[in-house]
């Protein structure tokens, strides 16, 4: 019996929906009735394989119809990197657009998410150019020095932001420190209160979020919360009970070992881990 290969599908079963599109939407509906959204990811990264890219639009336009149908409340979030980037920049930004107008059509939100430190120029660059559009949202990550000009220009553009702290190696871009981090998220958080109208918080970091509870009261802007599923599920629904716009983000697919490695990376301080995988997840 291959061990290694059993404790890794039992870790990604804690935060991966399963391997096929009706397994998101199974999990969304569960999710839905506990009063949390949903941003589903169809698991996928640096594929330079051209069958395989439009293998994966094909999985997001039978998504996108199976969200629709189903009447999930969600969104979708995709790669540049599953879509076209290790390729060129046309195949990239063409087939990104074909996913925006498919999910237009059935009035979805799509969501970039961001990668690794050199390829965020050429994302925000692929988001800006598809502007305006008002079901098109990006990532943003508090780790790099840069992330306040993003902010400002995707903001005057009229665009989404989704704030997170970063899950990559940030590199001579970024910050490297655990607190020099939560500062630049604290401080990006209130860039977005004073420039933006549409942001989401993507943190499990209660100081920041009570934080943010308490400037959407000053401000008087609704937000949204984002959340990874399997890590903190209990709170996030508490959070919706409150009143509050919570999203979980949910993977599906076979594709889940990159996904999973940055998870694991992330609960790295053991308690941490054995605290999301045996605490009651019951949403
Ligand atoms: C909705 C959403 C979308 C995201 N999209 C992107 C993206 O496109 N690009 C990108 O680079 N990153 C993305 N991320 C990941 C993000 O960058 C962080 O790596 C991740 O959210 C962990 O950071 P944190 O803000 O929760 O803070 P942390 O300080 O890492 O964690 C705060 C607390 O949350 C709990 N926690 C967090 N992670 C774990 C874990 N794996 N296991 C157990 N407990 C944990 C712990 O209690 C911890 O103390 C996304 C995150 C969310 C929530």
């Amino acid at each position: 019996m291959d061990i290694t290969g059993a404790v890794e599908r039992f870790v990604a079963g804690r935060w991966i929906a399963g391997p096929e599109i009706q397994d998101s939407i199974k999990v969304a509906k569960r999710l839905n009735r506990a009063g949390l959204s949903v941003i589903i990811n169809y698991l996928g990264e640096e594929i330079e394989d051209k069958a395989k890219i439009k293998k994966t639009i094909d999985v997001y336009k039978n998504l996108i119809e199976e969200m629709k149908t189903n009447r999930i409340n969600g969104s979708i979030s995709l790669k540049p990197s599953q879509i076209g980037s290790r390729i060129n920049a046309a195949m990239l930004a063409e087939n990104y657009s074909k996913i925006l107008d498919l999910a237009e059509k059935e009035g979805i939100f799509v969501w970039l998410d961001m990668e690794q430190p050199e390829t965020v120029a050429k994302t925000i660059h692929l988001y800006l150019d598809a502007m305006p559009r008002t079901n098109a949202g990006i990532c943003i990550q508090a780790y790099l020095r840069r992330s306040g000009k993003d902010i400002s220009s995707i903001a005057n553009a009229g665009g989404a932001i989704r704030l997170v702290k970063g899950a990559y190696n940030p590199g001579i871009h970024g910050y490297s420190s655990r607190a020099d981090v939560e500062r630049n998220y604290r401080s990006l958080m209130h860039d977005l209160f004073i420039k933006a109208n549409r942001f989401m918080i993507a943190t499990h970091d209660r100081r920041l979020i009570r934080e943010a509870i308490g400037l959407s009261k000053s401000y008087k802007k609704t937000i949204q919360y984002g959340m990874l599923n399997g890590i903190e599920n209990k709170y996030a629904a508490e959070l919706a009970k409150s009143g509050e716009s919570v999203s979980l983000y949910l993977p599906f697919g076979t594709d889940w070992t990159e996904y999973s490695y940055r998870r694991l990376r992330e609960g790295s301080h053991a308690l941490l881990l054995a605290a999301s995988l045996f605490r009651n997840q019951s949403v």
